[in-house]
């Protein structure tokens, strides 16, 4: 289901539309770009490949920055075609990314399929938690560092891959101890990622999404506030 919002400015009157669409790259190696419906999710999950579209603001540098998150891609479609084609799609300014769960051996280069996907956990004790269920149902404890685990085997090579990556880090640890808490935990190969916010490709400043209660692009004085929400389906 999708969502189609209309915000105003409460000083300048400036308007802002704001939409959850996605694309999809067809048969035919063409990129489609829609409003999340039954109709478009259905087109997408039968594509070469699909995501989610966000839109995010830079108040230092005045750009719009449209996030392509690639979240699924068949076999059939190189990583390099999906980023041309989205790239070649219009004007604006992008940040293309895929998600976590995909992976390329460290090795031999080639994409590795997905073997499991679980979360995981610190506490301050230095216990280490790996559920299959997401890390909201670990019990409301108090936990240094929690995010999620990917496996991965390269056949080719023989080796397994371990990918953690870090979604929250409450007890503000550094790097490169988060890096070795978890080598003390797996025997394999691992692959540690950080997940990082996204900064501005212009500037490099810190970008963020406009919504409700943003501060107006335009006049920067007064407030963004919702006008009209649709819910379609
Ligand atoms: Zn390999
Ligand atoms: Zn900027
Ligand atoms: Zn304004």
């Amino acid at each position: 289901m999708g969502i189609h919002t209309e915000y105003s400015c409460s000083e300048c009157g400036f308007k802002l539309v704001d939409s959850s669409d996605i694309f999809w790259i067809d048969d035919e190696k063409k990129i489609h770009v829609d409003m999340q419906t039954v109709d478009s999710s259905k087109k997408a999950s039968d594509s070469l490949a699909s995501g989610g579209i966000y839109k995010y603001y830079c108040y230092n540098c005045d750009n719009y920055i449209f996030n392509f998150h690639v979240s699924r891609k068949s076999g059939f479609i190189e990583k390099e075609l999906v980023i041309q084609l989205i790239e070649d799609l219009d004007d604006n300014i992008k940040i293309i990314d895929f998600d976590n769960k995909f992976q390329s051996c460290i090795h031999c280069r080639n994409e590795v399929p997905l073997k499991q996907e679980k979360s995981f956990a610190i506490d301050n004790k230095g216990e280490f938690f790996i559920e299959d269920s997401l890390y909201n149902d670990f019990d409301s404890k108090q936990f240094d560092f929690t995010g999620k685990y990917y496996g991965y085997y390269c056949r080719d090579c023989g080796k397994q891959i371990n990918k953690f990556v870090i979604l929250e880090n409450n007890a503000n640890l550094e790097d490169s101890l988060i890096k070795e808490i978890l080598e003390d935990h797996t025997n394999d190969l691992t692959v540690y990622i950080n997940d990082s916010y996204f900064t501005c490709p212009i500037c490099g400043d810190e970008l963020q999404v406009l919504g409700e209660s943003s501060s107006c692009p335009k006049c920067r004085v007064g407030l963004l506030t919702i006008e009209k929400q649709t819910l379609f389906d």
